[in-house]
């Protein structure tokens, strides 16, 4: 199964270590730290042509910036989602113009979709017989499906709290789902458990490999591609793991050293005020996270309160100047169900806290009148309708 000739390998986020990625596939072997795929960027050539008129029309298509080539991909033509204009928010902010990055359109409706695709690649082309993560809901969903794809099993760790249509649709793709009562840190461990004794399930939750977060990086070049490769100035974006700040990151990294762009946009994290570590550790001004104690909050895809990605999203923070903003329950769900209402787009619950957040934003004077916006929907607003549907009632409508 091909690489991209680009694809150098992976890299320690924490030690710096090179490793041959045929050999290494997890954490790090050496400090346990996240690997991300490394690319020759010298040696790209790279320009917007490069892209517009290539098949297939999914994330794909951005094969340079991937590690795998596009025909041993295991595939349902994710990404390739709209850029959608929302312009009564950038009246509301008094900004030039607000996206929604409409992740919810992928195929299982999650950004997910994006980083299964090129994890159960991978799990692939390393001859897996089975993959196996814990979830809050959606990645379990999208592994179910990308292992259906290729053929392989799937094991699926959820959390007794996780959404109705998550753990249904497990089930229907053929996967294996263990229901751990608690929340996301109890299936995090029974997941642990089982897998140390199995030495054939292939781990492929984000940043227990490189290759999950790897996939959500192509969220992000479409957002600059629909932009003609103008970079916004402002990116918000839901916050459980903190997966996606980092993805986002370094996809912008990468484009900028390509010449595709020539700057990178603010990050911002937005995260529900009843498990927000990441906001907690950026406000104490320290450079790693502490586990939040008492997680509670209705956002239950990004209730994390200990995040594998809690460090590398706080360095992507503060490296591109931005910020992260802890929102309370019910102006995320507000923030979702306005812009249903008045927007026509259906956001995920968890990720009205980026609509609460830029509202915040805005509050404090932190926007600037020229400034574009992109709001990232994580996720379908379907799969929350009875989440959204409460909020309502509790106002009386
Ligand atoms: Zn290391």
């Amino acid at each position: 199964m091909e690489t991209n000739p680009a694809f150098a390998g992976v890299r320690c986020t924490a030690c710096d270590t090179m490793f041959d990625a045929d050999e290494v596939s997890g954490r790090c072997p050496s400090c346990e730290g996240v690997l991300d795929a490394t690319y020759d960027l010298d040696a790209l050539d790279l320009a917007p042509e490069t892209f517009a008129e290539r098949s297939p029309r999914s994330q794909w298509r951005y094969r340079e910036l991937l590690p795998f080539a596009p025909d041993a991909a295991v595939t349902t033509m994710e990404g390739e989602t709209p850029l959608v204009p929302v312009p009564s928010l950038a009246a509301e902010f008094g900004v030039a113009a607000v996206y929604v990055k409409d992740e919810g359109r992928n195929p299982t409706g999650t950004i997910d979709d994006r980083g299964q695709s090129v994890a159960v690649t991978a799990a692939k082309r390393a001859g897996a017989s089975d993959v196996a993560l814990a979830s809050t809901g959606d990645d379990g969903q999208s592994a179910a499906a990308y292992a259906a794809r290729a053929g392989l099993d799937s094991h699926t760790f959820v959390p007794s709290r996780a959404g109705f249509t998550n753990k249904a649709m497990v089930n229907v793709h053929g996967g294996d789902m263990s229901v751990v009562e608690g929340r996301i840190d109890d299936a995090e461990a029974a997941f642990a458990d089982a897998v140390a004794e199995r030495d054939d399930w292939h781990p492929v939750q984000a940043l227990a490999t490189p290759y999950a977060h790897e996939g959500l990086k192509t969220a992000y070049i479409e957002i600059a591609a629909a932009l003609d490769w103008e970079t916004p100035d402002v990116v918000i974006h839901p916050t459980g793991r903190g997966t996606g700040l980092h993805a986002f990151y370094k996809a912008a990294r990468e484009l900028d050293a390509t010449g595709l762009t020539d700057a990178i946009p603010k990050l911002y994290a937005a995260q529900a005020e009843g498990c927000a570590p990441i906001v907690r550790a950026f406000e104490e001004g320290r450079e790693s996270h502490e586990p939040w104690e008492r997680p509670d909050t209705i956002c239950g895809r990004i209730e994390i309160p200990d995040p594998a990605g809690g460090n590398l999203a706080l360095d992507a923070i503060r490296a591109t100047d931005g910020g992260a903003v802890s929102v309370p329950d019910p102006e995320t769900l507000e923030g979702a169900t306005s812009v249903a209402e008045t927007a026509g787009l259906e956001l995920s619950a968890s990720s009205g806290t980026a609509v609460a957040t830029a509202y915040a934003l805005a509050e404090r004077g932190e926007l600037d009148a020229d400034d574009t916006l992109v709001l990232v929907n994580a996720g379908t607003g379907s799969k929350d309708g009875d989440i959204l549907r409460s909020h309502l009632m509790s106002k009386g409508i």
